[in-house]
């Protein structure tokens, strides 16, 4: 899970780490008022959305008077962004945040990654902050710094000190960098993140430091432990299908091929997709209704596949190990009684009470294709998929 920038400060100025003085605001003339409270008289408005990048399109916009900032907050609000990272949707902002101007005299990357090799949190640092990871990996791949934490021990003093001088810090301002690494290393392991980035982390010209970006990525299977950071969770900047799934219960995965995918485990669901591409077909997403899925969950399934138009023809292949054959058959029929999909339905089961659920697929009536194994599921989606295009094509030919 994603939390907006204002979020991600203020749970890490919680952890001691320095931030401008800042407030949220859901309209033009709070964003002033804001403005107002903060004093001096440089501010900037930042546009409260799930993406980066925003600065280089209209997203941060930096002010001199009050009245600039109403201004700015004016044109935001109820945009739709589009940076180089939402894609042509883009994310429409309903919150900005305003912060008191600062003078910047360098800019820094500082990042904690989970690192799956190592199984370890990394630290990825570079004095090339400003611009993306991905631009400083392209432009600038020496100057970037990694550091593996030993679970056992978390980040030691020296350890921090270390990166701090490999960024080039000065004396004075190492201890202050030192408590902004530990900082976001605590809230890292506290929260269970999967990600803490600031970029950029500024000196400013008057000897400090401070984060003026920040950006946190919660692991969603641990979100149970820390429901003051679920709350956080903005509904508005997720896609609709894959947040509507996961408020079932349901792990969505949208993609761009034509084949809907029902399968129950990660691992089966990438076995399908292979098998779906290696039989000449792709998959138009993957839905994983995961172990003891209920008939009523199956039909949910069914309903949250068939939202997507690219939808030709859904494949249905659970193995039940936890689940129960029966269940499933019970909510194919439930869900395809209920509401008609109108594409070929094709389904392959085993485990748990295989039997029954064939059974129960058969007496139904509905014209469900079975299949034995995976191989001709993947193939018989595909060649009903193929087949469905063929028609049209013929009904358009004549
Ligand atoms: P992002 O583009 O979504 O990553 O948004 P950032 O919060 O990182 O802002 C983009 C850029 O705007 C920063 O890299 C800074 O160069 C600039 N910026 C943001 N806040 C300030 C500020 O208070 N003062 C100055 N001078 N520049 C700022
Ligand atoms: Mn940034």
């Amino acid at each position: 899970m994603d939390i907006h920038e204002y979020q991600a400060k203020s749970i890490l100025a919680g952890y001691g780490v320095p931030v401008p003085r800042g407030g949220l605001a859901y309209s033009p003339e709070q964003a002033a008022y804001r403005a107002r409270d903060i004093g001096g008289n440089r501010w900037v408005v930042k546009a409260q959305v799930h993406t980066g990048g925003r600065g280089k399109a209209g997203g941060v916009k930096l002010c001199n008077t009050e009245d600039e900032v109403l201004e700015a907050a004016d044109e935001m609000f109820g945009k739709r962004l589009v940076t180089n990272q939402t894609g042509p949707d883009g994310k429409i902002v309903y919150r900005v945040y305003v912060e008191g101007g600062v003078a910047i005299e360098r800019e820094i990357y500082l990042a904690f990654v989970l690192d799956r090799k190592a199984e370890r949190i990394m630290v990825v640092a570079s004095a090339a902050g400003g611009m993306e990871i991905e631009e400083i990996a392209e432009k600038e791949p020496d100057s970037i710094i990694r550091n593996i934490v030993e679970p056992a021990v978390g980040i030691r003093d020296f350890q921090a000190r270390e990166i701090a001088f490999g960024l080039g810090i000065d004396a004075g301002q190492i201890s202050q960098a030192v408590e902004t690494i530990k900082g976001c290393y605590r809230a890292f392991r506290d929260l269970d993140a999967t990600m803490v980035e600031i970029n950029p982390l500024v000196l400013t010209s008057d000897g400090g430091m401070v984060a003026l970006d920040a950006k946190m990525t919660f692991d969603d299977n641990a979100l149970f432990r820390h429901p003051d950071i679920s709350e956080l969770r903005d509904k508005s900047q997720e896609d609709a299908r894959e947040s509507k799934a996961a408020d079932r219960g349901l792990n969505y995965v949208g993609l761009d091929g034509e084949i809907g995918c029902i399968v129950n485990g990660a691992g089966l669901a990438m076995a399908t997709m292979d098998m779906i591409e290696l039989s000449g077909g792709k998959p138009a997403n993957f839905l994983d209704i995961g172990g003891g899925a209920t008939p009523e969950r199956v039909a949910k399934a069914f309903r949250l596949v068939m939202a997507d138009e690219n939808v030709g023809v859904i494949l249905v292949n659970i193995f039940a190990g936890i689940n129960r054959c029966d269940w499933v058959a019970k909510g194919i029929v439930q869900a395809l009684q209920n509401n008609p999909v109108g594409v070929p339905v094709i389904v392959r089961l085993a485990g748990t009470n295989v039997e029954e659920g064939r059974k129960i697929l058969v007496e139904s009536g509905l014209p469900v294709v079975r299949a034995a194994t995976l191989g001709e599921a993947a193939e018989r989606a595909v060649g009903a998929w193929q087949a469905g295009t063929q028609d049209t094509a013929k009904v358009v030919a004549e």
